[in-house]
């Protein structure tokens, strides 16, 4: 007698016994839905399967269903640890939240020597000394920044041009060293460059200071987006990229851009502007709307679509660059695809949920004042104090970190209970972005519809995925990305 059934019973359909994990699903596009569960693995299916999955009709036979098994979407008697496996997941990648705040801004000064229209600080002119952080709120944040649980903490130092009170940041760098905290702090100064000279250069190899600089694109566009006396940002910051690499080593300099309407026509000359001045990626920024940028309509003069056509272009000018063996990268899509693909939360604060203020970054404005992240301070320059959290020298951290204009907003706009968000495929990816939405809508959810943080989110993680599904190269490539982000 035969030990098997016959060939008839395994080609017969039994009626599958599963269980759904929990998961959401939104539009890829016409034909297809992208499926994403807890821990944010995403998976792409024919709209026709969706059903049949939820109604328990998938066979056990289909290449789909053994696809959902293996990334956690159901569970049958042979993966009964998936649970387990997803919660694991989902506990390492909000780890972050317990070893808060890990950076920590410093604005040492309001003045700036450029008048850059779309300017989201609000500088103030030169002479005005008044603008500058007393020595007494350099040493109380010394005590917040201290008493923050990470361990590992970055201190950043911006302005208006931080550079023209520099002595300042030499006081807190040196109290930093004296205090021996134990604490791994790395230091970035953000600036544009024209002040650069080699006693500064000095001090920032001695102290390990990375320096954070603006590059917005070839010298007429950057020299458009950044006047400044003499008309000569663009020289001045290409000599000080040369000269902060001939003091403190290749990669001790970044240089970040902001898309201006006039930018948009010029996705492939920025990046080879980028490529020219040796750096290896770029990071493609939406103007935000505070600030200076809202004062002269700069926020207004482009939308979000032809934001959205901009972006694609370019990034589409970038792959080929890599596939003509050009290694570039996107910052914005890495830290999009660090999400997908990792259980690591990169801590880029638009796109955390919990929302990252006072959790991703802290302000110490140069009047004391303490927001709860850069975008925070920028709205309170244009009047609106919502997220301030506290007052150097006046409250404690405790006031400060417990405080309801900090913690209001992190329980109101947490993406995984907001309304459309909370069924959405890609909230995994997105963030919550209180503030944004705060000065948009005098709201710290939005109404997502509406948002056009949401708009553009939405429609970048479609094309990413959309983009990978189409191209195995660029499946390697943002998996690439995604692992050395
Ligand atoms: S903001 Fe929009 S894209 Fe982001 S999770 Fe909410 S609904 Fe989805």
């Amino acid at each position: 007698m035969s030990k098997f059934q016959p060939i008839e019973f395994y080609g017969k359909k039994r009626p599958s016994t599963y269980q759904l994990l929990p998961f959401r699903f939104s539009e890829l596009d016409e034909n297809r839905y992208v499926l994403t569960n807890l821990s944010g693995e995403y998976l792409v299916a024919p709209k026709s399967t969706v059903k049949p999955f939820v109604e328990h009709q998938l066979d056990a036979s289909d290449p789909l269903y053994k696809e959902l098994r293996a990334r956690h979407f159901l569970v049958d008697d042979k993966t009964n640890i998936a649970p387990d496996l997803l919660a694991i997941k989902v506990r390492t990648r909000y780890e972050r939240l317990s070893d808060f705040t890990g950076l920590h801004i410093f604005v040492v000064s309001l003045r700036c020597e450029h008048s850059c229209p779309y300017c989201q600080v609000s500088r103030q002119s030169e002479d005005k000394g008044k603008f500058d952080m007393s020595a007494a709120d350099a040493l109380a944040a010394i005590d917040l920044v201290l008493q923050a649980p990470a361990t590992n903490l970055k201190v950043e130092f911006q302005g208006g041009e931080s550079l023209l009170n520099f002595e300042l940041i030499k006081f807190i760098v040196n109290e930093f060293k004296a205090r021996q905290s134990g604490k791994n702090i790395a230091y970035v100064i953000a600036t544009n460059l024209a002040l650069i000279d080699e006693a500064i250069l000095n001090f920032c190899r001695e102290h390990k200071i990375l320096i954070s600089t603006s590059l917005d694109g070839p010298r007429e566009l950057h020299n458009k987006n950044r006047p400044r006396p003499g008309k000569d940002s663009y020289e001045r910051a290409v000599a000080g990229i040369h000269l902060v690499r001939e003091h403190l080593g290749r990669d001790q300099v970044s240089a970040l851009m902001t898309t201006t309407e006039s930018s948009l026509a010029f996705g492939k000359e920025i990046v080879d502007e980028y490529l020219a001045q040796g750096f290896s990626g770029i990071f493609l920024r939406p103007l935000s709307p505070y600030g200076f940028a809202i004062k002269t309509r700069s926020y207004l003069a482009y939308n979000t679509d032809r934001w959205l056509d901009f972006y694609r272009k370019t990034l589409d000018y970038i792959v080929d660059l890599n596939r003509e063996g050009i290694p570039f990268r996107e910052q914005y899509a890495a830290t999009i695809l660090t999400k997908m693909f990792t259980s690591t939360d990169p801590g880029y604060v638009d796109l955390m949920s919990p929302a990252g203020i006072g959790i991703g970054a802290v302000v110490y404005n140069y009047d004391g004042a303490v927001y709860a992240s850069d975008e925070a301070r920028m709205l309170a320059e244009m009047g609106e104090t919502k997220f301030k959290i506290g007052q150097l020298n006046r409250d404690s951290y405790k006031d400060i970190f417990l405080s309801p204009n900090l913690l209001d907003p992190l329980d109101d706009s947490f993406a995984f209970s907001a309304p459309m968000c909370n069924d959405c495929a890609f909230e995994p990816y997105c963030g919550a972005d209180p503030v944004f939405h705060f000065g948009i809508y005098k709201d710290y959810v939005g109404r997502k519809p509406e948002s056009e943080f949401c708009r553009r989110n939405m429609a970048t993680f479609q094309y990413l995925i959309g983009k990978m599904e189409e191209d195995r190269f660029v499946k390697r490539l943002f998996l690439s990305w995604a692992r050395h982000s």
